[in-house]
């Protein structure tokens, strides 16, 4: 053993991170050992809160600290409209872009066979409900344009047939800023099929 003990264990321990090799935690180990006492109660602090108050809505399914989340209580929200999509940090982004607009549903992942990911092992069943209970009137499907991403959006197409909602997916193509130049064959093909009209002839 090379270090004290418990410098080992907070190495072993950091490792676990992603992203995180044994050369970084044993950077971040000496940075806490050196660091103020007050620091290291706080972060140490921070992370056993992250456990013990951080849920999920019962609704939504996106990460909370009270159930329903702010987001399912925020009444100026579209009442009829649902954005679906993999994981709470792609809500983030959306919101990001659309502050106070749309109310969401997460999957919490996406369907992928190879895995052995069904469509009950997401929140595919709960969103159904959501959508008779709630009388969603639209889906935006947000889920990746992967191949999983995609056959979930399909998936759910087939699952709310028997509902009156219409469903929209996000377009994919070139990035704003891009060149297509650098774009792959499959997003240029997705750039042309998703094209836009800017004038219509006469
Ligand atoms: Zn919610």
């Amino acid at each position: 053993m090379l270090y004290p003990e418990p410098i080992e264990r907070l190495i072993e321990r950091l490792s676990k991170l992603p992203g995180i090799g044994k050369k970084s935690a044993t950077r971040l180990a000496f940075f806490l050992l050196n660091a103020r006492q007050t620091y290291v109660t706080e972060l140490s602090r921070s992370i056993a809160e992250v456990k013990e108050k951080v849920r999920l809505c019962g609704t939504c399914f996106n990460i909370t600290d009270i159930d329903p989340c702010p987001i399912c209580r925020d009444e100026r929200r579209s009442r009829d409209t649902l954005c679906v999509v993999e994981e709470p940090s792609h809500l983030m982004v959306i919101e990001s872009a659309f502050p106070g607009v749309y109310r969401y549903h997460i999957l919490h992942g996406v369907i992928n066979p190879i895995e052995g990911i069904g469509p009950d092992e997401i929140r595919i069943p709960e969103m159904r409900e959501r959508i008779a209970r709630e009388g969603i009137k639209e889906l935006i499907i947000a889920t990746n344009p992967t191949i999983e991403g995609n056959t979930t959006a399909h998936y759910i197409v087939e699952m709310v047939r028997e509902f009156q909602v219409s469903i929209t997916r996000i377009a994919s193509g070139i990035p704003i800023g891009g060149d297509i130049v650098y774009i792959d064959p499959l997003t240029i093909k997705s750039a042309l099929d998703n094209r836009r009209s800017l004038k219509e002839g006469s």
